[in-house]
């Protein structure tokens, strides 16, 4: 029998009547003659909730308890929706991310899968019953304490699953009807991509473009499994993302496929750095060392007159305080004189495996962006992404001048945002 994936975010099972939508949703898949696994998020912004309340009583609260406290929100939607299947006449069983065979590292907060054995799944498919998983979580391997995989990660909970489970389909269900050319949220006249290359899905997502989790995109190319990204509150054709997009007759590929935003970085600027071999090195091995992972860097040109030079770089805001207490330690062994830190910055990117053949987009980026007055305070480019950061209160007139600049505006809108609330 074939089996299908389905993966609810937060907004799809945001409330009673909610989950009662979505069990329908799945019966109607099982009806079809499939075997059904489910993989859902918290309920709405129930993880933003959580997290909120942990701060209240800890400023810096242990990764071990953060999790088990975040945990808890997949569980209660994975028992709700297993209760309104239930209700409906069909067999369904909750599993725990850990219940599910989701082994990871130990690494709280950001654990990575390193195995799936999901036996306890493939037992309840085979007496018939649908199986609901929590996402987002797992179980480490060394310390068998429960683990998280990162914000947004129970994308790659799903696409986890069925290649464990040598699944026919993997299909994510979210607020939106599919990957669009930017954040509908933010370019009402983002147009819907039909099918997109793991490639660019994967520059898209290591972009910011929060509609796919980085890691599942990442899992879906390494095992080959189509991802089938739509709504779950509309029946439209939502995006495939796949190895090798079809060439449409008489249809040039764009050369630009999307502008994505991430407003979750900050930036260091260590200043007045001796001009001497190794220093860099002894700056970015620190940060390793404190598990930080730096994103774009620059180093200027060092004033002749003082031998110094400044280096900035950008990394996710959540661990600047951490990137910045680790600097000051070797503060006094590297010799710079002293650290900028600036968490009001956004970055905005540009994809498209097109741009490989066509010189001068970049000039046309720049110049768009200029026009709207926006200083560009840091460049880094791929083969198919040119990535720029502004001030924050900047990415959105960025993002829309880069989407009107690459012809990339629908005629009609067709962008729908269903629900959420965007946290
Ligand atoms: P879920 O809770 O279903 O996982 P997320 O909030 O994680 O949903 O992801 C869906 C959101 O991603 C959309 O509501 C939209 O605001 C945002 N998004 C960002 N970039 C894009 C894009 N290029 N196409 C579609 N949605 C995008
Ligand atoms: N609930 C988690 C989050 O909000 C995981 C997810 O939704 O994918 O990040
Ligand atoms: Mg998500």
């Amino acid at each position: 029998m074939a089996l299908i994936v389905q993966k609810y975010g937060g907004s799809s099972v945001a409330d009673a009547d909610a989950i009662k939508r979505v069990a329908e949703r799945i019966v109607a898949q099982k009806k079809a003659g499939y075997d059904v696994v489910v993989v859902v998020s918290a309920m709405g912004d129930t993880t933003d909730e959580l997290l909120d309340l942990a701060k209240q009583v800890s400023p810096l609260p242990p990764g071990r308890e953060l999790d088990m406290l975040l945990t808890a929100g997949e569980r209660i939607s994975m028992a709700l929706v297993a209760m309104a299947i239930g209700n409906l006449g069909y067999e369904a069983r909750s599993f725990t991310g850990s219940q599910a065979g989701v082994i990871t590292t130990s690494l709280h907060g950001n654990a990575k899968i390193i195995d799936v054995t999901p036996g306890r799944i493939r037992d309840a498919l085979a007496e018939g019953a649908i199986c609901i998983v929590a996402g987002f979580q797992g179980v480490s391997q060394d310390s068998k304490d429960i683990t998280t995989l990162g914000r947004g990660g129970s994308d790659t909970t799903a696409v986890a699953l069925a290649a464990a489970l040598n699944a026919d389909l993997c299909e994510i269900y979210t607020d939106v009807d599919g990957v669009f050319t930017a954040d509908p949220r933010i370019v009402p006249s983002a147009r819907r991509i039909p099918q997109i290359s793991y490639e660019e899905m994967l520059e898209m997502a290591a972009s910011g473009a929060k509609i796919l989790h980085l890691r599942c995109v990442e899992y879906a190319r390494r095992y080959n499994i189509p991802l089938h990204v739509r709504s779950s509150f509309s029946q439209k054709p939502g995006t495939w993302v796949v190895s090798e997009v079809e060439e449409t007759e008489g249809m040039e590929q764009p050369i630009i496929s999307g502008v994505a935003h991430d407003r979750s970085e900050a930036k260091i600027t260590v200043v007045g750095v001796p001009d001497r071999v190794g220093e860099a090195a002894a700056i970015f091995k620190a940060l390793a060392d404190a598990e930080i992972n730096v994103d774009m860097i620059v180093q200027n040109v060092s004033a002749a007159s003082t031998s110094r030079t400044d280096i900035s770089f950008t990394l996710p805001a959540d661990s600047g305080q951490n990137a910045l207490a680790a600097l000051k330690k070797i503060q006094d062994k590297v010799g710079f004189e002293s650290l900028l830190y600036n968490d009001r910055i956004g970055k905005v990117s540009l994809i498209g495996a097109g741009m490989r053949s066509y010189p001068g987009v970049t000039a046309r980026f720049f110049d768009a962006v200029a026009r709207e007055g926006i200083n560009i305070e840091m460049i880094s480019t791929s083969e198919i992404r040119i990535s720029i950061v502004v001030a924050q209160d900047d990415v959105d007139a960025a993002v829309a001048a880069a989407h009107r600049e690459f012809q990339l505006d629908a005629d009609q809108v067709e962008a729908v945002v269903y629900g959420g609330t965007g946290r």
